[in-house]
């Protein structure tokens, strides 16, 4: 659907020619997303500089009946950021609202708009001597609007909480266009502050269906002293478990990560980014990296973290373990887990599966749930990694050696039932990080309450009765 002279003129006043595009080489990149799953269309790209430019495109939309679609770094991996395919909508990107506006040290608080992109804002917190936790694999691409448009989790939450709990303020646009969070342009990130509802909370994880975020205040912390890194190889979840209730009653809450990874998910790194390299003589078919930050200094961090790993080594929970001795040493242990995902989408096609469960149940849950898949699917390879520390874990299965792609995604559907059937009967989520986007509203019915769903609806049409706030998604 091309837009017409009169529409592009109007959003032409509004963000002027550097904020609207309707080239199909512009638009593109921002039409697939990261997963190349979806691929849908636009009438334009539109990329405001401000909030007030947000505001007045929104309300123009409302005007017109506009759908539209808001996007940050594109990272998103259930569709959320991706139009459909008939064209109607509009992709407003955040991309040049990325201004950090202030940084309070004392206070322990950023306030930033929403396309400031993640790494960034954790370089202007460590430049004040400060924290922002927030740390995913995406960090370079994801932007402060996506993260808390989805919750985002990432591989602090166990001692920082996720994006939601990060979050003081928010500032954003209702699909009517009306500015909230803010006055007077005064965005105020209080710890204390009841007055009524928090709007704040439903903006949070709800995948642009209820408005544009433009911008939010955030806590920092402390930067720690030192950080520790090490890698130990379990030979099974139930060992992992066993280890991370023994860190936790070692360290404390200087256990800021704790991510278990198994072996196929590490030679995929180590076949796709041969510049990786697996730490240990020993291979077992788990491993766990762990970190601490510590607020005293890093020999007492060493001497905490060692003596974990050589009491774990004795009590036989862990079969070898190696600690980083420098930075450089910390990141190579880290690329090996953050390189999953991208090894993961070189390999070929997979079905993702973004789960929560009661940690204690972790362990049952992939002994039963791999045995059901290897029996209804002979052949398919688990891929199994993710935020144990957190009960979350990317339980990823890829196709069995020689299968055809196409024959492998057929068979999603069935795959998704066993594996989300499993989830439900253990008291977990669907979706623990990545929401729902487009790749599990239809799933989604299945597993949470008509209740919940019913209120859900209530609240999606009295703030956007024409449906306009990124249509087919999440509902
Ligand atoms: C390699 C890799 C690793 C990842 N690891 C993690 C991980 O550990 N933990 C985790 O939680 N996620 C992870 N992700 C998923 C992804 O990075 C996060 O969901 C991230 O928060 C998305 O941010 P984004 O800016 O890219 O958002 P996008 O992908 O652009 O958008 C995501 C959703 O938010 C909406 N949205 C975006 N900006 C706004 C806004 N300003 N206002 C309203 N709605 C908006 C979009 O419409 C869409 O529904 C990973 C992704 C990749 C590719």
């Amino acid at each position: 659907m091309p837009l017409t002279a009169q529409l592009a003129e109007a959003f032409a006043a509004i963000v002027g020619t550097a904020g609207l595009s309707t080239d199909p080489g512009d638009l593109a990149p921002h039409l697939t997303d990261w997963r190349q799953r979806y691929t849908g269309r636009a009438q334009a790209l539109l990329r405001p500089a401000s909030t007030a430019e947000v505001a007045a495109i929104v309300r123009l939309c409302h005007q017109h009946r506009i759908p539209i679609v808001p996007q940050g770094g594109n990272t998103g991996l259930v569709g959320g950021a991706t139009p459909d395919g008939s064209g109607a909508a509009v992709l407003l990107h955040l991309g040049r609202m990325n201004r950090i506006r202030a940084l309070d040290a004392l206070g322990n608080t950023i306030t930033a708009e929403a396309g400031v992109v993640l790494a960034t804002l954790q370089d202007a917190a460590r430049a004040a001597q400060r924290l922002y936790p927030l740390s995913l694999a995406s960090e370079g691409s994801c932007t402060l609007g996506g993260n808390l448009s989805t919750n985002a989790g990432g591989t602090a939450v166990l001692r920082y909480g996720n994006a939601r709990e990060l979050c003081l303020a928010i500032e954003a646009v209702t699909p009517d266009g009306q500015v909230i969070g803010s006055r007077d342009g005064r965005l105020l990130g209080l710890r204390k502050d009841n007055t009524g509802y928090d709007l704040r909370d439903l903006f949070i994880g709800a995948e642009g269906t209820l408005g544009i975020i433009t911008a939010a205040v955030m806590k920092l912390f402390p930067l720690p002293k030192a950080q520790v890194t090490g890698f130990a190889a379990v030979r099974t979840p139930q060992a992992a478990l066993a280890l991370l209730e023994r860190a936790q009653a070692a360290c404390g809450s200087t256990l800021t990560a704790f991510e278990l990874v198994c072996e196929a998910a590490l030679e995929l790194v180590e076949k796709h980014y041969p510049g990786n390299r697996y730490p240990l003589g020993v291979r077992t078919p788990y491993g766990v990296l762990l970190e601490i930050s510590d607020h005293e200094n890093a020999a007492h961090a060493t001497r905490l973290f060692e003596g974990l790993l050589e009491d774990s080594l004795e009590a036989g929970l862990i079969e070898d373990a190696v600690v980083a001795q420098s930075i450089e040493q910390s990141r190579a242990l880290w690329s090996l887990r953050e390189l999953i995902s991208e090894a993961q989408a070189a390999e070929g096609q997979n079905i993702k599966h973004d789960i929560s469960i009661p940690i204690g149940r972790i362990a049952a849950f992939i002994e039963s749930t791999d045995a059901a898949l290897a029996a209804a699917f002979p052949g398919v390879r688990m891929i199994n990694f993710g935020h144990l520390g957190d009960g979350n874990l990317h339980y990823n299965v890829s196709p069995a050696p020689g299968q055809v792609p196409a024959d492998f995604l057929g068979q999603q559907a069935a795959i998704n039932r066993l594996v989300y059937d499993a989830v439900d009967a253990e008291g977990g989520s669907i979706s623990a990080e990545h929401g729902l986007g487009q790749l599990k509203r239809q799933d989604i019915r299945r597993y949470k309450s008509p209740g919940d769903l019913a209120l859900m609806r209530v609240i999606k049409t009295a703030l956007d009765p024409l449906g306009i706030m990124n249509p087919d998604k999440v509902l």
